[in-house]
């Protein structure tokens, strides 16, 4: 799934966003809420606080590797490494 807003878009697999666990551990790890679990417990980005992303890497941590990623769009589209 993916999503964007004006600064910050976020990339997550679809594997991790259906999985209950890494969702649950995604909302609780974001200092700023831009994960959330759905009433069926899967992943959902909350568009609305992307661009108060502080590119702190804990939702990179907390997923197998590569499998979220964040994207600088106003430093054309770069991920976050
Ligand atoms: S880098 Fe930090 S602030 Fe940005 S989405 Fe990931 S956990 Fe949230």
């Amino acid at each position: 799934m993916r999503s964007d807003a004006l600064f910050i878009g976020v990339e997550v697999d679809d594997e991790v966003a259906r999985d209950r666990e890494l969702a649950a551990k995604l909302a609780e790890v974001c200092p700023v809420d831009i994960y959330a679990v759905g009433d069926d417990g899967t992943l959902r980005i909350a568009e609305e606080n992307l661009d108060e992303c502080v590119l702190c890497r804990l939702c990179m941590d907390a997923a197998p590797a590569g499998t979220v990623r964040v994207l600088k769009l106003y430093d054309q589209g770069a991920v976050l490494a």
